[in-house]
């Protein structure tokens, strides 16, 4: 997906910490829009950027898109990232400049890396399912790899594990000796855990990743720590698990990875470093190079929003 804000940053009112649990902190989720989609927007934070290298996560629905369009996000630019598409109901259309087109359903993985440069599309397709629920997840490529070719994969059979009562899928790096098939840059984790009412179990973590568990549909306490859609929790380096218990049934997401130790300069649909950085991609966007072409939607490609440099400077 994409981000129609030109600042991607949390204003200073609107991210707050709202509960300090452990080592844990819980944060609320502000509220975007991309088209006519609401999200939860739960990273960036304004004292938080990143986790691990996960630098931008949002999620929305579920909602009913019975007899209407559904997503539609015209064709957009990214740059220095690797965008993570993953669906808990619907189906989502991705159309990108290598002339890839894939559908993506629940449990499957859209993995798009930008590198230099990609653009992309993505939208319910014209027989879509009555419902939609899911996440876009942004990974910031490692400095030494965001020039990489752009690349998309998909990948519909992916590792699970069980811990417990809990049922984990592992659709991006690795978690407790197993690895998803799909390329990422640095050490990472991303994982869906699906608990059954009642369900309670422990998920081993990497001591040397920090982490977030999110919640997309009922309840869960992570080590005791009560969650609901809209809230994140935070954990620190140095934690062995984390204990879920979802006494109602609840679907979360584990994200994590090594600290990614690296500035990140996020503007529109770009990651970058400098300024410089952002001001060439967006004018290469505006004049039609190095992002090539989205064949197939039908509807106009999403224009840059003015470009502030002197506050572009400032974030840098
Ligand atoms: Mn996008």
């Amino acid at each position: 997906m994409s981000t129609v804000d030109t600042d991607v940053e949390v204003p200073a009112d609107a991210a707050h910490a709202t509960a300090q649990a452990g080592d844990g902190e819980v944060t609320s989720a502000r509220l975007a829009r991309v088209g006519d989609i609401e999200v939860r927007r739960l990273l960036p934070l304004r004292r938080r950027r990143s986790v691990g290298a996960w630098c931008f996560v949002d999620h929305y629905g579920p909602m009913s898109v019975d007899g209407v369009a559904g997503m539609q996000v015209p064709p957009h630019p990214h740059i220095g990232r690797q965008t993570v598409t993953w669906l808990i109901e619907g189906s989502v259309l991705h159309r990108d400049s290598l002339g890839s087109e894939q559908m993506i359903r629940p449990g499957q993985l859209n993995l798009m890396t930008a590198g230099a440069g990609i653009a992309h599309s993505e939208e319910s397709p014209a027989d879509h399912d009555p419902s939609l629920h899911g996440v876009q997840l942004w990974l910031a490529l490692p400095d030494a790899h965001r020039q990489a070719a752009p690349d998309f994969g998909h990948y519909a059979d992916l590792p699970a594990l069980r811990f417990g009562g809990l049922g984990v899928t592992v659709f991006a790096g690795s978690l407790a000796g197993v690895t998803s098939p799909a390329r990422v840059y640095s050490p990472l984790v991303g994982a869906e855990i699906g608990a059954g009412a009642g369900a309670r179990g422990t998920v081993p973590l990497a001591p040397r990743f920090e982490h977030v568990i999110f919640v997309a549909c009922g309840t869960a306490a992570a080590d005791g720590t009560g969650l609901a859609p809209g809230s994140l929790l935070y954990v620190g380096t140095g934690r062995q698990a984390i204990t879920i218990d979802a006494r109602a049934g609840a679907r979360l997401f584990l994200l994590g990875g090594e600290p990614l130790g690296e500035t990140l300069l996020m503007w529109w649909n770009f990651v970058g470093r400098t300024p410089d950085d952002i001001v060439a991609a967006a004018r290469d966007w505006a004049r039609g190079s190095r992002f090539g072409e989205v064949k197939g939607y039908r509807g106009a490609r999403l224009a840059a929003p003015p470009l502030d440099t002197v506050r572009l400077a400032r974030k840098a």
